[in-house]
């Protein structure tokens, strides 16, 4: 491709903090950043010298979006699939759209990476209420449902102990009655994701795996080097995770998450995006996801991935967790990332604080 150079206009369809951290870094290569958002604002208007105001289905604005920005890409993947459509009819749009319809749909990421020969927990589709009583019986018990679409920080989700009509009928009300896959509860010591980056000649670039801890299905912590237990699985998790950049020919970071199970790698979900779990590379790596993914997307050489310091720690600020930002201060080795969000709900991320450790724990 003709690389898209320093100076012209990137799209980011999406204006959370993904994008404002995508458009700090654009910023420092010398490009400008139009963000497309159905909201009036948001933590990437901050930095950002456009921002639209549309609906994903109002196709006349998407068009005048698409012919105001050299090149887009998204920072939130939920994208209805006719605007996606529109928006690669287009022009360049990074990454493809094959890579958004596969990732914002449940039962199409499992099945396509089973397809290249990924472990996946057992799942299958209940679309209905009598679909998931076929479910329970193909999976079993315990069990977490899960919406297909829309889902994130485990919101969309119920867990099932057991299979008694009631508790079918308690977690078909809780996601709301929309198609949902049935994944097999998956008994592991640890979570891990694979960070890459795929340029336009193909070229990947792994960063270290960072190990992730949830809690209450929220993202808390992720911290490089992860333990040895996960380590030994890295190898066979980037091959998985290769092969499915190449497979969708993915150009930009691309984040596969996974347990680690007894026997290896169960891949769990996908995102064809930067993801929370690359916010160490920030300050942790010699090029930060968000850089290499516009170097990706613009058609520049990738950066290097390797760490800077021996190990780093990014943790999460939600809710009120960012009222302590004096204390994250006098930390000198800790990096506080506030997103500008004016208001601190529970289980809303409003920053995270990287740490770097000078020597290995
Ligand atoms: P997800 O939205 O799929 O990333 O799920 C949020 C979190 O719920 C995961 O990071 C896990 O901690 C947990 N979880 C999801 N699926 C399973 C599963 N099949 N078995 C056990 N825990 C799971």
């Amino acid at each position: 491709m003709t690389p898209v150079p320093p100076g012209s206009t990137i799209g980011i369809v999406g204006g959370g903090q993904l994008g404002r951290m995508l458009a700090m870094a654009a910023a420092q290569l010398g490009y400008r950043t139009h963000i497309y958002a159905p909201e009036a604002s948001g933590p990437a208007a901050d930095v950002s010298a456009g921002w639209t105001r549309g609906a994903y289905e109002d196709g006349a604005t998407l068009r005048d979006f698409a012919d105001s920005v050299d090149v887009i890409t998204y920072e939130f993947e939920n994208v209805p699939a006719e605007a996606v459509s529109l928006l690669a009819g287009l022009g360049h749009v990074q990454p493809n759209a094959q890579a958004l319809r596969i990732a914002q749909d449940r039962l199409a990421e499992k099945g396509f990476v089973a397809g290249l020969g990924g472990r996946t927990a057992p799942y299958a589709p209940a679309d209905s209420r009598a679909a998931l009583g076929t479910a329970i019986a193909q999976v079993g018990a315990p069990a977490i449902l899960k919406t297909i679409r829309f889902g994130y920080d485990g919101k969309g989700q119920s867990r099932l102990m057991d299979g008694a009509p009631a508790t079918l009928d308690r977690a078909w009300t809780e996601i709301g009655g929309q198609p949902a896959v049935l994944e097999g509860f998956v008994r592991f010591e640890h979570e891990f994701s694979v960070l890459l980056v795929r340029g336009h000649d193909g070229e990947i670039r792994f960063w270290d795996t960072p190990h992730n801890v949830h809690e209450a299905g929220i993202l808390a912590t992720s911290t490089v080097p992860a333990p040895a237990a996960v380590l030994a699985q890295v190898d066979e998790a980037r091959a998985i995770a290769a092969k499915v950049a190449a497979a969708l020919d993915h150009v930009g970071v691309l984040t596969l998450e996974f347990f680690c199970g007894a026997d290896g790698p169960i891949f769990n979900e996908m995102a064809p995006r930067v993801h929370n779990s690359g916010h160490w590379t920030i300050e942790g790596a010699v090029t930060s996801q968000f850089e290499n993914h516009v170097r990706a997307i613009c058609g520049l050489p990738l950066g290097s991935t390797a760490l800077v310091v021996p190990a780093v720690t990014m943790r999460n600020l939600i809710g009120d967790d960012a009222a302590d930002w004096r204390a994250i201060l006098a930390d000198a080795d800790s990096h506080l990332h506030l997103y500008g969000k004016h208001e601190a709900r529970p289980g809303r991320k409003m920053g995270h604080v990287t740490r770097l450790h000078l020597e290995r724990d």
